[in-house]
């Protein structure tokens, strides 16, 4: 490690990778969220997040997470734009030959604006909200057609989205307009050789300064791949390297030609598109695109950071996908009421009997979390309130809720659910999807853990780190080899290099940063002392929870309770594993997940407490099961089971990873779909 190439505003957890020897995750890492951060201050993000505040203080006002509602006029648009579609559906016009959406429902629902549904109105499109989308998603989803709802928020997310946001005012003239008319517009980031290491985008440009523009270069490995809504003769804004070898990421609003084209034989450029063969989202389009020396002209670079855009425009991307979700699972309710209605089962119709009912209990739990967590995103997005964390754990809430609501749906429906035209069927494999596209679902919780602990961890830990941090440096500033490094001070490492440690226990003791953070530990000791005679008095006696229904009070104090405790563990994670917590994904995970649950308990109990009686049952039932798997998330009481499962999984590892696990070594496994080479 070489100290100069640390950067005052790097993370703590960038600055332990590098500590601790992974230079290159250290590296990608900090440049992840160098545009994470940029994208928050584009978007007017600057007060705290909800997140953020629930876990340290102070504690946000109950009105922050009551959901706005809608007008009742969005609500009639909304209901004449399904009705549109589903007219469609029932004439057989909705899919062409080979299952994909058709232009006859596109045109019919664009009717209604759809394309443009929140593109102002001087670019033509509807100029509605993302509230109103959202609904308009959850619904369009929930009436079976979960192609179209990706297919619109895909176009006004990462597409006008980006565009509304970074866009000059020539290119917004030029391109929205186009968009509201319901031209498509996908977003191309993903290649054959880089997935979730976004920043690691091998496609690149370089300037043709005789031709007025930019040459466009993602040709074999360098691919971009998985690209929804990529057509011929349709719009994409595409990442790419500024230059073969530079470090910086533009962004190109390109057009794409009408046809495949081969360099050299009709022009000096080469293009490909063709279908990436994806089982997901198998009702819209999907592609891998080549480019080879592709003209852009100038006019068409966006001046920002392609990931720059993207994470600014992610946050509505996943409120969508809540929505969608939200959608999809209260098809999979009616699906299932439906058939246990109708169906015998063993002693009586399947819906008499307590685990049906369950499983139809946890779908509509599912249905209205999603819901609910999408709709306080958009609420705290319209109020400028940093989304640091919500938008996260909103979309892994989502994605993970459908999951399980998927198999529920299975389990209740039985063999009919995996029938061909079974809408279960239908969005199988886009319900997968959910946990892998917007953000790998884990990866952004281990994301969100970082984000929301950043300025507690950057003020108050920084200087163990440091301490740390130097003892890991020999005289000439250089690391120590592997061997010698101390990563974590305690018994062991006293053991074994007595000196060191002992020096570094000494620099600790006479440190600032020390008695900084135990003047946190005691100030925060004494403010959750003081609060302890209110946190003994049931929920019905808290003024504060006045206006929830009595089901629903004791969830709302339960999760903030639990919610602000959470921030004694996560020093306690800090103590326990020092340099080494930002490696250790399993314990975060699980503290993670914890948040998670509690932020959406927190959604459905306020999401519930302003509606009707039916959908109070279904947060009361939700927030319980959300209890229940809090429970079974526990961080430091769990942690030697944790060192434990840590241990015996590194033990397999260290057999995969040598090739010497007998239950796979004599398999030969299939050929890798759009190979890319290890050069
Ligand atoms: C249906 C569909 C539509 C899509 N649409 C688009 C689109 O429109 N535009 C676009 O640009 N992309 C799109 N994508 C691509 C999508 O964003 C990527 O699939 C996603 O980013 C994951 O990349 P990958 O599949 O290459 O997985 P990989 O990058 O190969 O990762 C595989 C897995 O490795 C694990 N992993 C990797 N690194 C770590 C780590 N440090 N710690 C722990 N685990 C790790 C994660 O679990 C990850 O899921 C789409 C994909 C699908 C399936």
């Amino acid at each position: 490690m070489n100290k100069k190439t640390e950067n005052a505003d790097d993370s703590i957890s960038v600055r332990a990778l590098r500590a601790s020897g992974n230079l290159d995750y250290a590296k990608e890492l900090a440049a992840i969220e160098n545009s994470e951060k940029a994208a928050d201050i584009r978007g007017g993000k600057r007060s705290t997040s909800l997140v953020q505040r629930l876990i340290y203080g102070p504690q946000p006002d109950c009105s922050e997470m009551i959901p706005v509602c809608t007008s009742e006029q969005s609500h009639r648009h909304r209901q004449e734009i399904v009705a549109a579609a589903k007219a469609c559906l029932s004439q057989g016009q909705a899919f062409t030959a080979d299952g994909k959406l058709s232009n006859e429902l596109r045109s019919a629902v664009n009717e209604y604006r759809v394309y443009g549904y929140t593109i102002p109105e001087e670019f033509g499109g509807a100029g509605s909200g993302y509230r109103e989308l959202a609904e308009l998603e959850e619904d369009i989803a929930a009436n079976g057609l979960g192609g179209l709802a990706v297919e619109i928020s895909g176009q006004l997310t990462i597409g006008a989205g980006g565009l509304m946001a970074y866009g000059s005012d020539e290119q917004k003239s030029l391109f929205l307009p186009l968009l509201a008319e319901g031209q498509l517009m996908a977003f191309a980031l993903t290649e054959v050789k880089v997935g979730v290491n976004a920043k690691k985008v091998s496609t690149y440009v370089e300037l043709d300064e005789a031709n007025d523009c930019w040459r466009l270069f993602s040709v074999g490995d360098s691919n971009k791949l998985y690209i929804t809504s990529a057509t011929h003769g349709g719009l994409l804004a595409v990442v790419a390297r500024l230059g073969k070898d530079s470090r910086e990421l533009g962004l190109f609003i390109v057009r794409l030609p009408e046809s495949d084209r081969q360099k050299g034989e009709d022009a000096d450029f080469g293009f490909s598109c063709k279908p990436s063969g994806t089982e997901a989202f198998q009702t819209n389009i999907n592609s891998r695109l080549s480019f080879d020396n592709f003209p852009i002209p100038s006019s068409q670079r966006l001046e920002a950071d392609g990931l720059e855009v993207l994470f600014y425009s992610l946050a509505m991307g996943r409120c969508m996908l809540s929505a969608m979700s939200a959608g999809f699972q209260r098809l999979y309710a009616s699906e299932a009421i439906n058939y246990a209605r109708q169906r015998d089962g063993v002693g009586g119709k399947v819906i008499k009997h307590e685990l049906p009912q369950l499983s139809i209990g946890i779908i509509l739990g599912g249905a209205l979390q999603s819901r609910s967590l999408c709709h306080l995103s958009l609420s705290q997005n319209e109020q400028h309130i940093n989304l640091s964390g919500l938008r996260d754990i909103t979309k892994s809430a989502a994605a993970g809720s459908l999951s399980e609501s998927l198999a529920c749906a299975e389990r209740v429906i039985g063999g009919r659910s995996l029938n061909e035209e079974s809408p279960v069927s239908a969005t199988r494999a886009t319900a997968h999807a959910f946990n892998i596209v917007e953000g790998e679902s884990d990866l952004i919780i281990l994301g969100m853990v970082r984000e929301i602990t950043g300025s507690f961890v950057g003020r108050y830990m920084a200087g163990l780190l440091k301490v740390l941090d130097d003892i890991n440096l020999d005289k000439q500033g250089q690391p120590v080899t592997e061997d010698k490094r101390i990563l974590s001070l305690g018994l062991t490492s006293f053991a074994k290099f007595p000196v060191r440690s002992g020096k570094a226990f000494l620099k600790l003791f006479v440190s600032k940063d020390l008695w900084l953070l135990l003047g946190w530990i005691i100030k925060h000791a004494i403010m959750d002392i003081l609060s302890l005679p209110k946190r003994l008095l049931p929920a019905a006696w808290r003024p504060r929870y006045a206006n929830l229904p009595a089901s629903l009070k004791p969830y709302a104090k339960y999760a903030e309770a639990r919610l602000r405790d959470q921030k004694w563990t996560y020093l306690g994670l800090n103590v326990f594993y020092q340099l080494t917590l930002t490696q250790a994904q399993i314990p975060l995970l699980i503290f993670g997940k914890r948040i998670e649950s509690l932020t959406a308990m927190l959604a459905v109990v306020y999401a519930g407490a302003s509606s009707t009686e039916d959908i109070q049952a279904v947060a009361a039932l939700q927030a319980e099961l959300l209890k229940q798997k809090v429970k079974n998330h526990r961080v430091l009481r769990k942690l030697p089971a944790i060192e434990k499962l840590r241990h015996r999984l590194q033990h397999v590892s260290g057999f995969v990873g040598e090739n010497r696990c007998t239950l796979t070594n004599s398999l030969e496994p299939q050929a890798i779909p759009h190979a890319w080479s290890e050069l």
